[in-house]
């Protein structure tokens, strides 16, 4: 093979800085741009590499999660973990295979408008589910607004979902997935969604930033989780201020902020919900815990058709972050409110959090797409449950 391979982000999602490249060695590092301090997203392909052993070496902070990379051979459309064997002083070597054409590798597993538009395709023509629009983007996206379950005005209940506040989140996305899936799936649980509950969802809040491959935690000049407070500086935060009051209509009951973790770390490779100040509303997260945990270890006490299909990923409320712990302090939050506390102080909310997906790694068994989204079917199966008991 001659000369250097070629590296890029020319895609969406995609986020590199190549260096150079010496023999068979480049030099890359995470394109932090308006991010205040350091981050850790990364995902770039590489061409021209067949039959050839490269080592990448990031030349920055050290961005490679817990079980290596994550790699696709088929242009983005499937990830798997690449491990830590190779892994070695924040750089990684692969061996491209001998008819290898574009290899990918990231921090994780992307999640981005194309996926969420081959979810929704599958539902096409559902009388459950209507695509809108929440608002256009700064950069001038169409940021989707869904709603999904009983979506002809009689619910009783309704929820809200939101995720990528910060936009290199994806692992969370996959999750969401797995919500949505089930209420609009076949079994009991879907039914019953789908009699009782409406769902608003947006899956991407800083739409520009997933599509555009930012880092978009500790975004300059604002964080988009902090931008619920004073006059909101962003288009999608701004509306979502807005609808959501007046959608509610008083039948508001849950409200999940959907987000990953620091890369590695104690706490940062757990599952966990993350307090505010707002105790009342913690007792009622406390409570969605044992839920949860009750739900993934088949101690409901509601009968589902699906008993057994619990997925890999485990919760246990232990690992919650209570509002005054590790970094979940008013310090954190002195820059704006975030998504959690104005959530909760909105009428006749029973229940509002973020909840933490590790982006590899949960306790100690792998996150990936597949294992994410059967979080997700027991996340749903959760809700459901709160609902009935609680509301
Ligand atoms: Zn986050």
């Amino acid at each position: 093979m001659n000369g250097p391979p070629i590296i890029d982000c020319d895609f969406p999602g995609g986020n590199i800085l190549l260096e150079r490249i010496e023999s068979d060695t480049a030099y890359i590092r995470q394109d932090l741009r308006d991010t205040e301090g350091d981050w850790f997203y990364w995902y770039f392909g590489v061409r021209g590499a067949a039959g050839r052993q490269i080592r990448f070496q990031f030349t920055g902070s050290n961005v490679i999660g817990v079980l290596g990379p994550a790699v696709s051979t088929d242009g983005g459309a499937t990830w798997t973990w690449l491990g830590c064997e190779t892994v070695e002083n924040n750089g990684f070597t692969y061996t491209f295979a001998a008819e290898a054409e574009e290899t990918r590798f990231c921090l994780a597993m992307p999640y981005l408008e194309a996926n969420l538009r081959q979810f929704l395709e599958r539902y096409r023509g559902s009388p459950y589910l209507v695509e809108g629009v929440l608002c256009r983007s700064r950069k001038g996206r169409e940021a989707e607004l869904l709603r999904l379950g009983r979506i002809d005005g009689a619910c009783d209940t309704r929820v809200l979902l939101t995720c990528r506040h910060h936009c290199c989140e994806m692992m969370a996305s996959w999750a969401l997935e797995g919500i949505m899936e089930t209420v609009l799936g076949a079994a009991d649980d879907g039914e019953w969604f789908r009699r009782h509950v409406e769902f608003l969802v947006v899956p991407f809040v800083d739409k520009d930033g997933a599509e555009d491959g930012d880092q978009g935690k500790n975004r300059q000049p604002r964080d988009h989780n902090r931008d619920y407070e004073g006059r909101s500086i962003y288009p999608k935060t701004g509306a979502l201020r807005e609808l959501v009051p007046e959608w509610s209509a008083g039948r508001l009951r849950f409200a999940l902020d959907m987000h990953c973790p620091y890369i590695r770390g104690e706490g940062h490779e757990e599952i966990h919900f993350v307090g505010t100040a707002n105790q009342e509303n913690w007792r009622r997260v406390v409570r969605f815990s044992e839920i949860l945990e009750a739900v993934q270890t088949g101690l409901s006490r509601v009968k589902s058709r699906e008993a057994g299909s619990r997925g890999p990923l485990v919760f246990k409320a232990e690992n919650n972050l209570p509002f005054g712990q590790s970094w979940n302090t008013a310090e954190s939050f002195s820059k704006g409110k975030s998504f959690n506390e104005w959530a909760g102080q909105l009428s006749g909310l029973g229940f509002a959090s973020s909840i933490e997906i590790p982006y590899a790694s949960a306790g100690g068994r792998a996150v990936t797409a597949e294992t994410a989204k059967a979080l997700g079917r027991d996340l749903a199966r959760a809700i459901r449950r709160f609902l009935q008991q609680e509301c």
